[in-house]
């Protein structure tokens, strides 16, 4: 893993996602490389080829005092915002354990006792270590990604990520501390299509530790997602290759999009927005 520090001129910047007013990225890369990220487009920014995504991190060393002054200029009306962390990095991945940025961000969110909501979107357990902090922001939530319940599938597509198993237990846990949690489906994978029973265990799973809401997403298969994300998969057997490659379809998106609605219902979760996300309206992490 490539590490290096940088500065930031920059920390609250206004979100293109449909959920959130503004997006925080204590990083630029993210150690766990999932195969189907979308934020590996960010290598532009730094040099860094779409194919080495995964492998590099950028730390903006300066990220929490920055943030402190974008804050402090911010108006009272301003700061009904919502802030999402983070957009095309994970706020816990393995350096925050070292350099806690994003600690230190929500710090200073619990001191300014921010009124706008916080929404965290991580793939790591790591976030309990900020229980105590998450406590003191006044409206707060903590999301996890949770594509599948398969352990073997999420360490295949989901490269260095803490296995699912793991991410669920993580849920229950933030639930038993009463904070407010949800889970984000994305990218709703394409085999579910041919597998349902599989996709209502991911539901039954998300009611059980306690999620209340869900936001989910299609696939996103621009070109340099797809490229990298086939790369992967090249020992694949061609049918399962296929249904990848066909998921763009608006039929694909039909059936799955019945699919979600049945099982929301079932399970009594609220989807976030109303309805699937689909490309450009992206979520991270
Ligand atoms: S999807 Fe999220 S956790 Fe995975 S590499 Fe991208 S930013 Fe990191």
């Amino acid at each position: 893993m490539n590490i290096k520090e940088i500065e930031t001129k920059t920390m609250l910047v206004p979100s293109k996602l449909p959920d959130a007013q503004y997006v925080v990225n204590p990083y630029t890369g993210c150690e766990f490389g999932c195969a189907y990220c979308y934020a590996s487009f960010m290598g532009r920014f730094v040099n860094e080829p779409v194919n080495n995504w995964g492998n590099y991190v950028y730390v903006k060393t300066n990220a929490v005092s920055v943030f402190e002054k974008d804050l402090k200029r911010w108006s009272q009306a301003r700061r009904q915002s919502s802030i999402f962390l983070s957009s095309v990095t994970d706020p816990y991945h393995g350096i925050e354990s070292k350099y806690r940025l994003t600690r230190g961000i929500l710090e200073i969110l619990a001191r300014e006792t921010y009124p706008g909501l916080v929404s965290i979107l991580t793939k790591s357990p790591l976030v309990l270590r900020d229980v105590d902090i998450l406590h003191q922001i006044p409206h707060v939530e903590v999301g996890m990604t949770i594509t599948t319940t398969d352990d073997k599938l999420g360490r295949f597509l989901e490269v260095r990520a803490p296995l699912i198993s793991r991410r669920l237990h993580t849920l229950k846990q933030l639930h038993e501390e009463g904070l407010h949690t949800y889970a984000f489906i994305g990218p709703l994978l394409p085999h579910f299509r041919y597998r349902p029973d599989l996709l209502e265990d991911l539901f039954a799973r998300l009611a059980e530790v306690g999620v209340q809401s869900v936001f989910i997403e299609h696939i996103n298969l621009k070109p340099y997602i797809r490229e990298r994300l086939l790369q992967r998969m090249q020992h694949e057997s061609p049918e399962i290759q296929d249904v990848y490659r066909q998921a763009s379809s608006l039929k694909h998106r039909e059936i799955l999009d019945r699919l979600v609605t049945n099982l929301v219902e079932k399970y009594q979760l609220r989807l976030r927005l109303n309805r699937v996300l689909y490309h450009n309206q992206n979520m991270p992490s």
